[in-house]
């Protein structure tokens, strides 16, 4: 900044260089296309220097970055990220699904973790050129789409601190954006463990950011349900055994009413140990929302409240457990099918997802391929 000499420069999206990839990689047809698991030819990298601020943002050509191996990240975890998806709708536009509310939990998961402060809506705009990059990764299906992954991590201490391995944040950082073509994440409904020996968040914990730190304690557990037969785990917490999340999405129940003024929409309340999700967010508002319910013609009442697998238990006795929703960005709506808990299964009627949950993927899905104008929530 020529205006204040010394000054760390800021994260500056239009300082972005492009080296582009000389060849580029052949694209994959979507039937073999798997969560994560191939990466399109580019990604953004800037790093961060105490003094010298951010480096000008580079599109490269996607591979290894080389580190020191004694960085915080690795050792103790100091990354943060997010995860969202480009959509190329009917009208061949790319959009990104409520991208401020990402950029807005990203700017809160660096400052948990001591990480230097970014600047999301500069972040969003490096987002928006790496999708112009990457337009032809997008697929056309429905369904389909480009999964972005910006992550940032500590990588390194300045020299003079002589910090090593010394348990604390190091002071220089790095920020890259990955892109990733997705399909639908789950095909048929999903089974669904609850756990309560080991627990993903509690309270003054970091469950309510997205910090990498909060997964790899859940591989060992999940490795056990998928021994015993379930797909994914019901996290629960507490003496009461309080239903929380389902593995790395948060969960909803649809619930018959006494007064049978249509459903109640459940899911546990933003307490810091439940993960602020896009898509949480975005089906509670749909459920408060009376031009939704004209729509659908039902009356939703969501409910942020806290619920326990007794609770769940005794609904499904009573015929009223209607349909449980494993919801986030990969899977968008998916449904599951059963719930075990102490050597018994809780059933969810029906082999498919229930209406309620159809009519929110649908919404949410139209939304996000821009067939729907909604709120600005698609973001061209
Ligand atoms: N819970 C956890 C623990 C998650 O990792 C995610 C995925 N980000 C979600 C819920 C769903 O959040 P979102 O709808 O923003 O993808």
């Amino acid at each position: 900044d020529s205006a204040n000499p010394g000054s760390p420069a800021a994260l500056d999206a239009s300082k972005l260089s492009m080296t582009l990839a000389k060849t580029l990689k052949p694209l994959q047809s979507i039937e073999t296309l798997r969560f994560g698991q191939s990466f399109s030819d580019h990604m953004i990298v800037a790093t961060y220097d105490p003094e010298m601020g951010w480096s000008a943002p580079e599109v490269k050509p996607y591979g290894p970055i080389t580190l020191d191996p004694q960085c915080s990240c690795f050792q103790y975890g100091g990354n943060v990220f997010e995860g969202m998806k480009a959509y190329l709708g009917p009208d061949g536009k790319a959009r990104l699904f409520r991208p401020d509310m990402n950029m807005r939990r990203m700017e809160k998961s660096c400052a948990r973790l001591a990480l230097p402060p970014i600047d999301g809506d500069v972040v969003l705009e490096l987002i928006k050129r790496l999708v112009n990059v990457e337009r032809r990764w997008i697929p056309k299906e429905s369904g389909y789409s480009l999964y972005i992954r910006p992550t940032l991590m500590m990588y390194k201490h300045s020299p003079d601190w002589n910090v090593g391995l010394g348990v604390t944040a190091s002071d220089h950082a790095m920020l890259y954006i990955l892109a990733s073509p997705t399909g639908p994440y789950f095909s048929k409904p999903v089974s669904l463990l609850a756990v309560s020996e080991n627990v993903r968040a509690w309270p003054g914990g970091t469950g309510g950011h997205k910090v990498a730190g909060n997964y790899s304690p859940g591989f060992l557990p999940q490795r056990a349900a998928a021994e015993k037969g379930y797909d994914q785990i019901l996290w629960l917490f507490g003496d009461d055994r309080r239903v929380t999340e389902a593995g790395a999405m948060n969960f909803f129940v649809v619930v018959k009413r006494d007064d049978e003024d249509g459903v109640d929409l459940i899911t546990a309340p933003l307490d810091g140990t439940i993960l602020p999700g896009v898509t949480r967010a975005s089906c509670l508002a749909l459920a408060n929302d009376p031009e939704f319910h004209k729509e659908i013609s039902v009356r939703l009442h969501p409910q942020e409240m806290v619920y326990t697998m007794s609770d769940l238990a005794k609904w499904s006795s009573e015929g009223k457990l209607l349909e449980a929703l494993a919801i986030g960005t990969a899977v968008i709506v998916g449904p599951c099918n059963r719930i075990g808990f102490e050597g018994k299964d809780i059933v969810i009627p029906g082999d498919e997802m229930g209406p309620i949950g159809t009519a929110i993927r649908k919404k949410i899905l139209d939304i996000q391929e821009g067939r729907t104008e909604w709120k600005g929530w698609g973001v061209v």
